[in-house]
C-alpha cells in the first residue's frame, strides 16, 4: 500500500491538512480527533476513537480500523438456544438485546476477519475508547459491508452454537456505526498480532 496523498483536503473542524490514502473513504484528523466519511467529495462527520494496547509484543505498533456496529437484535423465532446469545445480550433477556459488533474495516483474509470479528464481538474488550494522535488508514470496507458482515457473524455464531437449530428468525436494527482503531504489532515474520486479545493474523 503506497502513501499516496490527495491534495488540499482540510479538516472541517480545525482546518489542518488531512492525509488520505488512495481508496480510503474515511479519514481521521490527528490534530483535533475528528473523523470524516468522504461521500461524493463531501466530509461527513463520523465518530473515530482508539483502543489502548493491553499486551506487549515485539514489533512496531500500528492501528487498524474496525467498524463498531452498535445494534439491537431481537430473536423472533428459534428452535434451539445457545449460551452465546445470552452472553452478548448481557444475560438479562434471552430474546432481545444490544450487541456491539467489531468488524474489521481493513483488508484481511476472510478467515482472519471472521476470527477477529467473532472473538472481539464475543469479548467486547474495549469499553472506553479514546482519542489518540495516531495514523489510521487502509479502509477497505464501508458501512453497508459492515452491516452485512455483522449479520454474517451473528448467524454463523448462532449456527455453530446450536447444532439442532432448525429455524432462526431475527430482526437486527443498526443504531450507529463508529470507527475504532485497534492496535496491532507488525511481527518480524510479516504477520500482525493485535494488542488487545493477542490474535495473530
Ligand atoms: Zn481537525
Amino acid at each position: 500500500m503506497s502513501d499516496f496523498k490527495l491534495v488540499a483536503v482540510n479538516c472541517k473542524n480545525c482546518d489542518s491538512g488531512l492525509v488520505i490514502e488512495v481508496n480510503d473513504n474515511i479519514t481521521y484528523c490527528t490534530s483535533c480527533g475528528s473523523g470524516f466519511e468522504i461521500i461524493e467529495s463531501e466530509l461527513k462527520p463520523i465518530e473515530i476513537n482508539f483502543a489502548a494496547a493491553a499486551i506487549r509484543s515485539e514489533g512496531e505498533l500500528i492501528y487498524k480500523p474496525f467498524w463498531l456496529v452498535k445494534s439491537h437484535v431481537e430473536i423472533l423465532e428459534r428452535k434451539a438456544s445457545g449460551a452465546f446469545i445470552r452472553n452478548l445480550f448481557g444475560g438479562t433477556d434471552e430474546s432481545s438485546g444490544d450487541i456491539v459488533f467489531y468488524i474489521p474495516a481493513f483488508y484481511c483474509h476472510l478467515d482472519s476477519m471472521k476470527n477477529l470479528a467473532t472473538q472481539f464481538t464475543a469479548k467486547h474488550p474495549v469499553a472506553s475508547p479514546q482519542k489518540y494522535n495516531a495514523k489510521l488508514v487502509g479502509f477497505a470496507y464501508g458501512k453497508e459491508d459492515a452491516k452485512k458482515l455483522s449479520e454474517f457473524i451473528f448467524i454463523s455464531l448462532e449456527a455453530e452454537k446450536s447444532d439442532t437449530m432448525k429455524t432462526f428468525k431475527y430482526n437486527m436494527q443498526f443504531n450507529s456505526l463508529e470507527i475504532l482503531g485497534i492496535p496491532f504489532y507488525k511481527l518480524s515474520d510479516g504477520r500482525l498480532k493485535d494488542g488487545i486479545l493477542g490474535i495473530v493474523i
